[in-house]
């Protein structure tokens, strides 16, 4: 039995080799801590983060000094969201968002929000998942202190205009926050050439390891931030704790590597995305989540017309490692609020599928996955979709998934057990 064809890379990719390869004397004989100063174990260490932070620095076009060590995107837009809006609380608590941003995003200022320190407007999108320019300018209205929009949807791959959006921040004297962890690494990322005051990222979406990423700050932006993690003096004061130099240097020889290949890579996806669309767009019923130009390569988001909830990703989950538009939350498949901002109906959130392609994609897992759907597809469209079985019906449809999968895992290589 084959494992399923991953096409799930904007959930996280597989680590590439070279990445484990400059990891693993940072694992092994070189154990120091960077902040040492009296030894040459430390040394070494803290040799090793300053070459990591330059190489990090080359793909974004920033000064080394302007990234932030963290643990991933989501600390990084926890500590740009809540370190600006306390050090900018003299002047102003309007703070604006598209209502499409990641949780990660969304939480932090709705808990922000709900505890009366902000005041917060959610911005609608279009139906094709862009932001009107237009009245992203008008609702930056007085006393509006920062923005927080996403590069490229995680869930539809559409890339906002961040260029256009950074200079109606500047006009309007408004900080603005990124979420690139979609972008970095696929889109080429020039920030001396954009006014943007914070951007985060993820090292495990673009072939690196899980638990490390990075927040840029701009330079002039530093004094705003209040620090939410105290103790130590590392990252200049703005996040203590000892340096995890290992995940450190994996992420910069991911972004050393993801620099290497662009733009190269980006089109060889496009080709790939586009190959998987044209395939796809053939099949009944089929509808694209998303715009049908402005979109990142990897990430294609498609739903079928009239079938039961999640049955299409039930039927694939054993050939084809895909997400769908739900979340599951008890019992309850929960429809995915991007899509349905994108004036999706629920039912159309739940027979949704999300492809995200990677540098292990290929042709073949593309022309795979087709025809995969497509078989899955005749099948549900054909017969009445299979009745769960007594006592399963009252599950999460992916609960059922993940049980179904765990009876067949033992005969995968690689993902049993
Ligand atoms: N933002 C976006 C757009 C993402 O896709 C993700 C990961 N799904 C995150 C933030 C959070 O990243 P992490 O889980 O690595 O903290």
């Amino acid at each position: 039995m084959q494992p399923p064809i991953y096409l799930d890379n904007a959930a996280s990719t597989r680590l590439d080799p070279r990445v484990l390869d400059a990891m693993l004397p940072h694992l092994g004989e070189c154990y120091g801590n960077a902040a040492s100063h009296t030894h040459v174990y430390g040394w070494r260490a803290e040799e090793a983060v300053a070459r990591a932070r330059a190489q990090v620095a080359q793909l974004l076009n920033c000064a080394g000094e302007e990234l932030i060590w963290t643990s991933g995107a989501t600390e990084s837009n926890n500590l740009a969201l809540r370190g600006l809006i306390a050090g900018l609380a003299t002047r102003g608590r309007r703070v604006l968002s598209p209502r499409t941003e990641h949780a990660s995003v969304l939480a932090p200022l709705r808990d922000l929000a709900a505890r009366g320190q902000i005041e917060l407007s959610l911005l609608d999108v279009r139906r094709d998942g862009s932001l009107d320019l237009q009245a992203f300018a008008e609702a930056l209205r007085p006393g509006t202190v920062l923005a927080s929009v996403m590069w490229v949807n995680n869930e539809t791959g559409v890339v906002q205009d961040i260029a256009a959006i950074s200079a109606i921040c500047r006009a309007h004297g408004v900080l603005l926050h990124v979420d690139a962890t979609q972008a970095v690494g696929k889109l080429a990322i020039d920030l001396s050439a954009l006014d943007i005051a914070a951007l985060s990222f993820s090292a495990h979406k673009l072939h690196g390891p899980q638990g490390i990423g990075a927040l840029y700050l701009r330079r002039e932006v530093r004094a705003h931030l209040q620090p939410q993690q105290l103790g130590g003096s590392q990252e200049q004061g703005l996040r203590a704790g000892t340096l995890p130099v290992h995940q450190i240097v994996g992420c910069a020889e991911a972004c050393r590597l993801a620099q290497l290949a662009l733009p190269q890579e980006g089109e060889r996806l496009r080709r790939l995305r586009d190959r998987l669309w044209q395939g796809l767009s053939q099949l009944p019923g089929v509808f694209l989540n998303g715009h049908a130009s402005v979109h990142a390569p990897q990430i294609l988001n498609v739903g079928f017309e009239q079938l039961p909830p999640l049955a299409l990703l039930e039927k694939l989950s054993a050939t084809l490692a895909i997400s769908g538009g739900a979340a599951c939350s008890s019992a309850q498949a929960q429809a995915s609020p991007v899509l349905l901002a994108l004036g999706r109906s629920p039912q159309q959130a739940l027979s949704s599928l999300r492809f995200s392609l990677g540098r292990y994609s290929s042709e073949q897992d593309v022309d795979l996955a087709i025809e995969q759907v497509a078989q899955a597809l005749r099948q549900l469209r054909s017969a009445t979709a299979k009745t769960p079985a007594a006592g399963e019906e009252k599950d999460c449809p992916m609960k059922r998934m993940r049980r179904r999968a765990q009876q067949r895992a033992a005969q995968i290589p690689g993902v049993g057990a």
